[in-house]
Order: structure tokens, then sequence, then C-alpha cells
């Protein structure tokens, strides 16, 4: 089945609004084995919303539409598509009376009658209810295409993809499509896509394909079958087989990122950890605490940004700064070994480095120095990360979790692509 995502909004069009809906939908979409062909974008404006439409159902099988369901004048999805597909538009007496209802539950809004206007929709459509805001979505199917509309807000969107539109498209294919995630570190898209690249191509059912996200690459095995069971099946072999060629470093399946990755195991294994951090400033710590449970495993951490305050808080000796300098080898160790000693944890992590694009004329923007100290051993990753300061700070945290998952289960720490130079 080939979508058209069609996003209804001035807004989009003005950049007031990023058009996060086409890029959730997308990721949401694929995992169920859709291909989405066409993003579109179109102004509050009938002609030009005709106009896409008109293209879209020349092209694609399933066209989903978001935004402009609402109460006001500028809120015309659901006239255009019902007029591009001869549809009229019904009231829907359920979808009044709920409205009736909900405005005199919530105080702060007061009802108008252009309320009206969102309980009515296409004649024999499927009504998805919004459980998240007012306006309802639906679907139906005309002439071999089939019509999604879902409401503008993200907060409504989604939820009602998930909850409304994703049992409407199973029930439409007869099959189940199963899919597993295999998350990789370490190694770039393109040098894992050459490994795969003439399998990939070749692949009908099961598919594979790679994703790259923020500094580590996802890669995506989906099967289409009558039950989830087959579907799963058939997913198997090919999990274990990228899993066999990749190594340690598909570090996990299923599982979002390396700290969850990382919470799991310090559970399972009952050790604590703890984070003294210079060029992260914290991050390290924030992307675990947003993890649920984290409190369990994470005791504190320390930012610790200059030299005086990495003597003083981590007790490491200030000649041993001022000799290597707090981009160092020896300094990173430090660190890692002091906020493990402060904070009384199992494993101390640490990371120092500069993420520019001020230099600090011995070392290229971009060196880090990220460590891992448990109560006898101490490892440290040289890393030349490259420029971009959002972006050397996340890929030092990165780094800090693959350390601490590597350990956990049992790997090298320090990989040979990591080890400093002279060590
Ligand atoms: P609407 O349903 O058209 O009234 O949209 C309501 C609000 O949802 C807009 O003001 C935007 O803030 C948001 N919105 C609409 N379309 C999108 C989209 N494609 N992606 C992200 N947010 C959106
Ligand atoms: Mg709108």
């Amino acid at each position: 089945m080939n979508c058209e995502i069609l996003a209804v909004g001035t807004e989009l069009l003005l950049g007031n609004t990023v058009n996060t809906n086409a890029a959730d939908l997308s990721g949401l979409l694929s995992g169920l084995g859709i291909n989405v062909f066409w993003h579109t974008v179109v102004g509050d404006n009938p002609k030009r919303l005709a106009e896409a439409v008109a293209i879209a159902r020349s092209r694609a099988d399933l066209i989903i539409t978001t935004g402009g369901l609402g109460p006001t004048y500028d809120d015309l999805t659901k006239n255009v598509l019902a007029e591009s597909f001869g549809r009229k538009l019904e009231l829907h007496p359920e979808e009044a009376a709920f409205l009736k209802e909900w405005f005199a539950r919530n105080a702060t809004s007061k009802y108008t009658d252009n309320n009206l206007q969102q309980a009515y929709l296409p004649e024999r459509c499927t009504v998805f209810h919004n459980d998240w805001g007012t306006a309802p979505g639906c679907a139906f199917e005309e002439g071999g295409v089939h019509v999604i509309m879902l409401p503008g807000p993200p907060r409504e969107c989604l939820p009602m993809f998930k909850a409304c539109a994703v049992p409407y498209l199973k029930k439409l294919s007869g099959d189940v499509i199963f899919s597993r995630q295999i998350m990789v570190f370490g190694m770039g898209e393109s040098a894992i896509e050459s490994l795969f690249r003439t399998e990939m191509e070749h692949m009908a059912n099961p598919t594979l394909a790679t994703y790259a996200k923020f500094g580590e690459v996802m890669l995506r095995v989906t099967a289409k079958a009558p039950t989830e069971a087959e579907a799963e099946a058939m997913c198997e072999p090919v999990v274990e087989k990228v899993r066999a060629v990749l190594g340690d470093k598909a570090y996990a399946v299923d599982i979002p990122n390396m700290e969850t990755l990382g919470l799991r195991l310090l559970k399972e294994q009952g050790r604590t950890f703890s984070a003294a951090e210079s060029l992260t400033g914290g991050l390290i710590g924030e992307r675990f605490t947003a993890l649920s449970g984290a409190s369990a495993v994470y005791k504190g951490g320390a930012v610790t940004y200059c030299d005086e305050v990495k003597a003083a808080m981590l007790g490491i000796d200030p000649a041993l700064i001022a000799q290597n300098g707090a981009v160092s080898f020896a300094t990173a160790a430090a660190m890692a070994k002091g906020v493990r000693l402060a904070a009384r944890t199992d494993i101390g992590l640490s990371a120092t480095g500069l993420a520019g694009p001020d230099g600090d004329g011995v070392h290229p923007v971009g060196t880090v120095f990220v460590g891992l100290a448990d109560g006898e051993n101490v490892w440290v990753r040289e890393l030349h990360l490259g420029t971009g300061r959002a972006r050397v700070r996340q890929l030092a945290a990165n780094h800090a979790f693959d350390m601490l998952r590597r350990y956990l289960q049992g790997l090298d720490v320090v990989p040979e692509q990591y080890v400093p130079a002279g060590k």
C-alpha cells in the first residue's frame, strides 16, 4: 500500500509550525509496512487543497490528512475531501452530544455554535472518536483509495492514529505486520548498508532497512504474515544473521537506546553508577533520569566544568590536571574514579573534552575523553568527534552509555577504534 501524507495548515507553510506529524506518522506507517511515498503540505485554502487531493488520489492508495478538522472558518479539510470524493457531510449526533458534554465539563472553554461543525463527517465513514481533544477524525474508501483524516495537534493526531487508524489499516490488509529493531552503535549507516546491500535489494518479505539515528543506526526487519507468530518467526533468522555479522556493535533488539539498556542491565546486576560531567554539562544525568526507574541505579553526578571544581568536588590532585590538562586521558580517569568514590557507587563515568567552536590551542575541537571506573580498573576512550557543539556533547554522552553497557555486558569497554594514541 502506497501512502501520501497531506498536512493542511498555513502555519506549516509559513514556518511557524514544524510538520512533525508527517515525520511521526511516517515512522509509524513504515512500522506497519506501508510505503510513504509523498509528503505534501498545503495551506488552509480550498482550491489548492482540492488540487493537492486530486494529485494524491491519482498516485496513492492511502491519503492521510492532518489538520483542518477544527471549528473555525479555516478548518476546511473535511469539506474539501468530501467534495473531492463526491460525498456529503452529515451530522453525527453522538459526536454532537459528545461536544456539548465536553464543553459542559471544561469550565474554561465556552461552547459556541461553530463547534458543531466538528460533528459533521463524510457520509458512510468510519468515525474516529477523539479522546484527546474535540474534533473527531474519520476514514472512508472511495474508488480504491482510502482516506484517513486526523486532527492537527500532535497530541491528538498521534494517539488517534495509534488507537483508531492502526486497527483500521490492519483490517484492510488482513495480514499482520511485525517488526524488530536492531540497534547499532559504533558503525555508520553506509558501512552497515554496504554489508547488507545485496540482501536488502532482494528481500521482499521480510524486509530489512537501515535508519540513521543520532550517532547510531537502527536496522528494522519487517515481516507480513497471516498471524503475528508467523511474522515473528520470519523475522527471527534475519535478526540472527544481522547480529552475527555486526557482532557486539549491535547492542540490543527492540530497546530504544543505550541508556535504557544500561538501566536494565544495572537493575539486573544490582549495580549503581554516578557521572562526573565536564563538556556534557549534565547531559548524561539528564538523559538517564528521563527514564522511569532511574533512581534505583543512578545515584547522582557532578557537573565539574572548571579545573578548580574538578579538583574540589572529585578529590583530584590539582597538579594532575595542571600537568595533563583538563582534556586528557589522566583527567578523565581521575574524574571517573573521583565521582565513583564521592557518590559511593559501583561504577563512575566521566566525560571531558572540547565541544567547540572555540579550541584550547592544544587539541582539535571535538577531542573528548570518556572514562569508566569500577573498584579495580579505569578505562578511557579517546574520541575525535568533529564539530558542532550540540552534536559533540550528545555523542560524548552516547559514548559514556556505550562504555557502560559494554562493561555490564562483559565486553571490552574500549574497543580497538577508541584506544588512545600511545596507550
Ligand atoms: P488544526 O487541526 O489545523 O486546527 O491544527 C491545530 C494546531 O496543530 C496547529 O496550530 C499546529 O500548532 C498544530 N499542527 C497542525 N498541523 C501540524 C503538523 N502537520 N505537524 C505538527 N503540528 C501541527
Ligand atoms: Mg489549521
